[in-house]
């Protein structure tokens, strides 16, 4: 493998750095080594409940010390999309606080009610109630379109699969026969773009690394960037064969393939 042209590294969070409030192994070392090297990096995760504030402060409880430039999450994108195209428009949120926080750190104003809002913000809602699903669902039913931070289903959590935005979405459009206008997380351009961006380079010198086919190697494959599957979160490898979305590398974990990519070349698949 040629180490001598510069990449950089577009690495997921959920299943890739961590499972819940679990470090995965060698997850800190990678990231120690990135930084020691100097090789630029880049947190993208679909978590819209999370403002970056708080997903850099679970990854400092966690050891890992990153400033605030290296985290982009879906509500991230969210948020930029909105207050680049629909700055004055009024919002309500179907989601964790770390939504709102991430919506108003980018200058965007929450509406006072349900039906004053222009758009209806979904994303995930751990604690939410039935008070919550009413209140999205009139601003929806009074006209707001609906931005989602992303659709997965389920995400891996510390006992198993928990449901993720999809559920929070489903409740909404069922009742409202209303669509999901946008979706911003992966595999959408949009996250694709503001990884590259951040990372100032072509996509043929970035690696995507992540747990999920559908996510993290169909943005790889969509913005022409090699991926690494790494089998620490949601897939398994025999998933790996019947996907439209193969990865270039597969690895047990984030760090085996950092690891073998910089000093043994081996420690991981590679499928080149
Ligand atoms: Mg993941």
């Amino acid at each position: 493998m040629n180490n001598k042209q510069e990449v950089g590294f577009i690495i997921d969070l959920d299943g890739t750095i961590y499972a819940g409030n679990e470090l995965i192994a060698g997850a800190r070392e990678t990231v120690e080594l990135l930084q020691a090297k100097q090789i630029p990096f880049v947190f993208l995760s679909n978590r819209g409940n999370y403002s970056r504030t708080m997903c850099q402060a679970k990854l400092k409880a966690l050891g890992i010390e990153v400033s605030i430039d290296h985290i982009i999450l879906s509500s991230t994108v969210t948020a930029r999309f909105l207050s680049t195209y629909y700055k004055h428009h009024l919002l309500w949120t179907l989601g964790d606080r770390g939504l709102a926080e991430e919506l108003q750190a980018h200058g965007l104003q929450l509406a006072e009610e349900p039906e004053l809002a222009d758009w209806l913000v979904i994303t995930l809602h751990e604690h939410v109630t039935y008070h919550d699903l009413n209140q999205a669902f009139r601003a929806a039913r009074a006209g707001a379109r609906i931005i989602a931070t992303n659709q997965d289903r389920s995400f891996p959590g510390e006992d198993g699969d928990c449901i993720d935005v999809a559920g929070m979405i489903g409740a909404i459009t069922a009742t409202t026969n209303k669509n999901v206008d946008f979706v911003a997380g992966k595999p959408s351009s949009m996250m694709a773009e503001a990884a590259l961006l951040q990372l100032g380079l072509p996509p043929e010198q970035c690696i995507v690394i992540g747990d999920s086919l559908k996510s993290d190697i169909q943005l790889a494959q969509k913005a022409n960037m090699k991926s690494v599957l790494v089998l620490s979160g949601s897939t398994m490898e025999k998933q790996v064969q019947a996907s439209p979305w193969q990865p270039t590398w597969i690895a047990p974990h984030v760090w085996s393939f950092i690891q073998g990519y910089y000093t043994t070349g081996v420690g991981h698949i590679d499928r080149t």
